[in-house]
């Protein structure tokens, strides 16, 4: 595992120093290649915090270029920067925040013919998209290459979060109904910027307690936030046996 340089050391001493967390928790942050599916609101929220954290390796997977109604809730783009490709900026704001990581973007729209491809090699997937059939075409390639996933997503005044490292996977939990590529659901709903942002915080703190060992496995459960109550609460999600993914 790759060892860290007297910089890398002061730049995590506050990971480094955490008993639970120390130089092994760090040097498994390092050696982890993770994929960042959208670089909107979730993506936004957690991309700061896998590199801050000092995830080695990223690849922002988004084909978007910035609108002005995103600057609501997506903290990593200016007024300056509507019309440029959302990849890019994240790509530099990640750069000039943690020169230590190798940070790679795909400007392609995922879908079920080149999904595998772009996720193969990875660690871990963390999907902030927000439509069904991109977020299931994820999970059954994760599925498929065996890597762990955490799907998140936020919609009006509420946030959901699901890790799923096998069975169930994320296809047990909203099944086949969503296939279709007609939920697009944030510009006709709305969404609470903090909520975003929140949830993309989360999903950065599920990926480094995950890459780095620690706290209980927490594979399996639906964590869903209440923006207007300002209360969380989880499920456990049953493996569906019938599940296309994932069924035995
Ligand atoms: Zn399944």
């Amino acid at each position: 595992m790759s060892e860290l340089s007297d910089d890398e050391l002061d730049r995590y001493a506050r990971h480094i120093v955490l008993p639970q967390f120390g130089g092994t928790g760090q040097k498994a942050l390092k050696a982890a290649k993770v994929a960042l599916i959208g670089a909107g609101g979730i993506g936004a929220g957690a991309l700061p915090s896998l590199v801050g954290a000092g995830v080695g390796q990223i690849t922002i997977v988004d084909d978007d270029k910035v609108e002005l109604s995103n600057l609501q809730r997506q903290p990593l783009y200016t007024s300056a920067d509507i019309g440029k490709p959302k990849a890019d900026l994240a790509k530099a704001h990640a750069e000039a925040r943690n020169p230590y990581l190798a940070i790679a973007t795909e400007k392609r729209r995922v879908t079920h013919d080149n999904v595998e491809e772009i996720l193969s090699g990875h660690n871990l997937v963390i999907d902030g998209t927000d439509n069904f059939m991109t977020r299931l075409a994820v999970s059954d390639a994760c599925v498929t290459l065996g890597i762990p996933l955490i799907a998140a997503a936020a919609a009006q005044f509420q946030g959901q979060l699901m890790l799923a490292t096998g069975q169930p996977c994320y296809r047990c939990f909203v099944g086949d109904a969503f296939d279709a590529d007609d939920c697009d659901t944030c510009a006709e709903l709305g969404v609470l910027g903090a909520l975003t942002g929140t949830m993309g915080h989360f999903a950065a703190l599920m990926a480094i307690r995950h890459l780095a060992g620690i706290g209980p496995d927490s594979a399996g459960k639906l964590h869903l936030f209440d923006g207007l109550k300002a209360s969380w609460r989880e499920i456990k999600i049953a493996p569906d046996p019938a599940c296309r993914a994932c069924g035995i």
